[in-house]
């Protein structure tokens, strides 16, 4: 009887195994799905992944699909639909568990649609804003904003997206309302930025940092607790220390692939995530962005999901609390 059901279950769990040994495809490239829009700072991340992510995989190419829109959910939903065979994987940012607080009802389910692989990096935010504002520091970008009550224009990537968050949280530090300008990701925000058609942003450093040692645009403060080392940005001021006190947004970024995707399959991504994690080059390029590669027990798929459930559970009530939704 134990024989019997032993080749039952070696026959039932034979197409699984043949997926893993034959995985990844060697004619097929493994895909990150970025939700936001090329040139932008998750984009940014995943590409810095992809290649060292490349080697260890054994893939033939790891490959990049964009898919930006409303503030992050458009690229969860398309990777939750993916088919669950390792060659396509999603890279989210902290959007994963505000988004279900902010909206009324997400295209996918957070929790259940995806299998977790681990966590890549936390990223600080920088409260930055055009050239040609008449403030060099916190304390005048204030005074500034205080006289133009109503005509400020405040660029983010969508509701749900991580500088919506932080534009919400600063607008209410403040309390002031700006208008908001939403775009596919924070790379065509910066461009408008540069160009002086909104005033000001909240963004990663892995986007803003060469454009603030560049000066294209100016840089008002940090939104992490402490203030950063890295050289060009160690002299900005961090919001809490600025007047608006316990003020802190740290960006993180996890990797994910669709629900179903075989366990021996989910391994192997995950060991390639690690193995990336540790690539010198990778830890190099993310540090001089202001990114800090996860070190800790994160790194471990258990630990991601736990991480994001206690952040859905940490950022629910903050966002309820401010009354903003999306439809
Ligand atoms: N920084 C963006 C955000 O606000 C996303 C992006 O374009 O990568 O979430």
């Amino acid at each position: 009887m134990k024989r019997i059901r032993t080749l039952l279950m070696a026959v039932a769990l034979a197409p699984l195994s043949a997926l893993a040994a034959d995985y990844p495809n060697k004619d097929k490239p493994v895909t990150i799905v970025v939700p936001f829009a090329a040139g932008g700072p998750t984009d940014r991340v995943a590409r810095d992944l992809a290649e060292a992510m490349r080697k260890p995989l054994g893939a033939l190419s790891v490959v990049i699909d964009n898919v930006g829109g409303a503030g992050g959910t458009l690229g969860a939903a398309k990777a939750a639909r993916s088919a669950p065979d390792g060659h396509t994987v999603f890279l989210h940012h902290i959007g994963m568990a505000t988004s279900p607080a902010l909206y009324r009802k997400l295209p996918y389910d957070t929790m259940g649609d995806f299998e977790y692989l681990g966590m890549v990096n936390d990223v600080p935010m920088t409260l930055i804003g055009r050239n040609t504002l008449p403030a060099n520091n916190f304390k005048e970008l204030q005074t500034w904003i205080n006289a133009n009550k109503g005509k400020i224009n405040l660029g983010n990537a969508g509701l749900g997206a991580a500088s919506h968050l932080c534009g919400l949280l600063f607008q209410s530090a403040l309390k002031t309302d700006m208008t908001t300008v939403p775009y596919k990701g924070t790379a065509p925000a910066m461009n408008d930025l540069m160009g002086g058609q909104i005033d000001l942003m909240c963004d990663q450093t892995t986007n803003t940092t060469s454009q603030i040692e560049a000066k294209t645009i100016k840089a008002f403060a940090v939104t992490t607790q402490k203030r950063l080392t890295t050289p060009s940005l160690k002299d900005l001021p961090t919001l809490d220390e600025s007047g608006l006190k316990g003020f802190e947004v740290t960006i993180w970024h996890g990797l994910y692939a669709p629900k179903g995707t075989p366990p021996d399959v989910l391994a192997k991504i995950s060991n390639a995530l690690k193995v990336a994690l540790k690539d010198p080059e990778f830890i190099k390029k993310q540090q001089a962005l202001g990114a800090v590669v996860v070190t800790d027990k994160r790194i471990e798929p258990a630990e991601h999901r736990k991480f994001v459930q206690a952040e859905i559970d940490k950022w629910g009530p903050i966002i309820k609390a401010a009354g903003v939704y999306a439809d």
